[in-house]
């Protein structure tokens, strides 16, 4: 398994071959479908380490190909991005279904407050936290 783990850091750098790892990887993708840990794509593929499966999702999340969300408590989790353009998340913290949204407005103002620090911009995220549609009640009482 050492040796799979070497090739596949070596493929990354020097490109991106589909290997049986991505493969593999890639199918779990699209079978859990919805956020989830590395812990639950490890361990759906059960014949991949950890560490690669870890360095699998980099490099798709390097790819744009999935995204990751950052939820309250800090930990992380996944998910097949919709688009491969840059875009931010709603994350219902009840459900912690992850909504995506692009708002050109938004990048332009960021990057109007890092030019106006002198700051060099490399990557931002925005990961927004509240009740999303999927749980909000409908006869909801007065607070
Ligand atoms: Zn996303
Ligand atoms: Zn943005
Ligand atoms: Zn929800």
């Amino acid at each position: 398994m050492r040796n799979a783990t070497d090739a596949l850091a070596c493929l990354q750098e020097n490109g991106y071959r589909i290997t049986t790892t991505r493969q593999a990887v890639n199918d779990v993708l699209y079978r859990l479908k919805g956020p989830f840990t590395i812990e639950e794509l490890s361990d759906a593929l059960p014949g991949i380490g950890r560490a690669t499966a870890f360095r699998t999702v980099r490099l798709f999340q390097d790819l744009g190909i999935i995204c990751r969300v950052n939820l309250e408590d800090g930990s992380a989790r996944y998910q097949l991005a919709s688009t491969g353009e840059h875009h931010h998340h709603f994350i219902c913290t009840e459900c912690g279904v992850v909504t995506e949204f692009i708002d050109a407005h938004i990048d332009q103002a960021v990057n109007r407050q890092a030019q106006g620090a002198n700051f060099e911009l490399n990557a931002h995220t925005i990961d927004l936290y509240g009740i999303g549609s999927c749980c909000s009640k409908k006869c909801s009482t007065n607070s």
